[in-house]
């Protein structure tokens, strides 16, 4: 059980600034268990006291997990000054500290956690926890067995190492007016910025379109359309939280 101040509790279920919420505190619009309340300060048990705000309940959770279906475009990022970020797609109240685990280019789709759990998403991204990401891609040139023994070998992408093992296998390759393109299933277990991409061009291929499927245990859910997201189910978040166990 967790109490905290009935102002942090309001601004952490995404009422409003600190401010706000103490302006609707001081104008009587408050109720906690049936009483209407003036203090900001008063602590809240989290896992039974009844808060009403204007006459609505709030619902508040200490934790919050979506998985969205990120579109190209919006870049991963809490807050940016040009482009619209992944957060802003997260429409209902929320909590104001969630951000997207990791990063996904601006033109690349497919999946990305969003919470405000820094353990777990530290669990996934730190260096040496190799989590397996999963992605689809198409790509401009023939995949050959040959790249197939270089992503499995690690590539000089020009950082200080070679990238760790990856597990390229072939989906497709069909034949265009101007050479071949190919379709593979991209398994890495590190986050280097683009990572794919620069894997891809020191083999002399262009990626053209990349979306992730997985990461650990989370898979994209297929219902889920460009753009959309869904709360993770209590089974997706246990087994992600036990990913190293
Ligand atoms: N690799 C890339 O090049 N880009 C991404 O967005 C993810 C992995």
């Amino acid at each position: 059980m967790s109490s905290i101040r009935l102002d942090k509790y309001l601004a952490d279920a995404g009422l409003g600034t600190r401010s706000q919420v103490k302006e609707y505190i001081k104008k009587n619009k408050v109720v906690v268990n049936g009483v209407t309340v003036r203090k900001p300060d008063i602590k809240i048990q989290t896992d039974k006291d009844e808060v009403l705000v204007e006459g609505k309940l709030v619902s508040y959770a200490e934790f919050e997990y979506y998985m969205l279906h990120k579109p190209a475009g919006v870049v991963s990022a809490t807050k940016d000054d040009k482009d619209k970020t992944v957060i802003e797609l997260i429409k209902e109240d929320k909590r104001r500290d969630i951000f997207p685990v990791g990063r996904l280019d601006k033109d690349t789709e497919g999946l990305l956690l969003i919470t405000n759990d820094g353990v777990l998403a530290n669990s996934l991204l730190a260096p040496g926890k190799h989590v397996d990401k999963t992605y689809f891609a198409r790509v401009s040139g023939k995949v050959t067995e040959d790249v197939v023994t270089r992503f499995k070998e690690g590539i000089d992408i020009g950082d200080d190492t070679l990238t760790k093992p990856a597990k390229l296998s072939i989906i497709n390759i069909e034949e265009i007016e101007t050479g071949f393109i190919s379709e593979v299933e991209i398994i890495i277990t590190e986050g280097r910025y683009h990572q794919i991409k620069r894997m891809f061009k020191a083999c002399d291929m262009e990626v053209k379109y990349l979306k992730r499927i997985s990461m650990g245990s989370l898979i994209l859910d297929e219902k889920l359309g460009c753009g959309e997201y869904r709360s993770l189910t209590k089974e997706e978040i246990e087994q992600l939280k036990n990913i190293h166990k």
